[in-house]
């Protein structure tokens, strides 16, 4: 059942918090300005094995956590960096595994389908472990991501982790949250990124000409 209804974005009944999960810092700014907006906690999670090289990691997850920070928000992630050791795990190689196989196909194909799977499982898990029944992700703001794809992983990831915790399948770029975005990310001055993530994702010109157009 919904209720709380702006325009495009619907709110489930009951939700008051969310565990986000972040992929990087612009695409989660829009939406957690919104969120705050509508009177929901969100609690950000940054879960992303996916990216590559462990630099690339390094820069979206610290830029996450300084837009946290920005807003006194809870940010969590799941690496060991505070370990001793120079070059911490973040679970790139189990995230090869999970994709083996696929590396050739294109991006919005079934290699994108696992990866949304995989870091949507760790979501619902981290909901149930800290006892926030909604999740949802910022996967679902980019207009280069199949909507159908992300709400499907999502969904699922909510089933297999035992159906306590839901997923808010939402279109994350209706009520003007695109160009929010935009306007989010010069004013934060996040870092730009031009690809993806994983290092089997168009990096041609094409592509980068697009990631530009996305994050300007
Ligand atoms: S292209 Fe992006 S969504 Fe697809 S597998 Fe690589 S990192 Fe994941």
């Amino acid at each position: 059942m919904q209720k709380q209804k702006s325009s495009h974005i619907i709110v489930p009944e009951g939700l008051t918090k969310v565990l986000l999960h972040a992929c990087c810092a612009p695409c989660s700014s829009a939406i957690v300005e919104w969120l705050l907006a509508h009177g929901i906690e969100p609690v950000i999670y940054y879960f992303n094995p996916n990216i590559y090289p462990q630099e690339e990691y390094e820069i979206r997850k610290q830029e996450s956590k300084r837009h946290a920070e920005s807003l006194g928000i809870r940010w969590l992630d799941d690496d060991n960096a505070d370990s001793p050791t120079p070059c911490y795990d973040y679970g790139h190689e189990q995230w090869r595994e999970a994709v083996k196989g696929l590396e050739r196909e294109p991006e919005r194909g079934k290699r994108c389908e696992v990866c949304f799977y995989y870091r949507l499982l760790a979501t619902a898990k981290k909901a149930q472990e800290l006892g926030i029944t909604w999740f949802a992700t910022t996967l679902a703001s980019s207009r280069w991501k199949n909507l159908e794809q992300v709400n499907a992983a999502g969904m699922r990831a909510a089933e297999a982790a035992g159906g306590q915790v839901k997923f808010w399948a939402q279109n994350w770029r209706k009520d003007g949250l695109q160009d929010r975005r935009n306007e989010l990310l010069k004013e934060y001055n996040f870092y730009n990124q031009m690809y993806c993530g994983c290092e089997f994702a168009s990096r041609s010109a094409d592509h980068i000409n697009k990631s530009t157009i996305i994050n300007n």
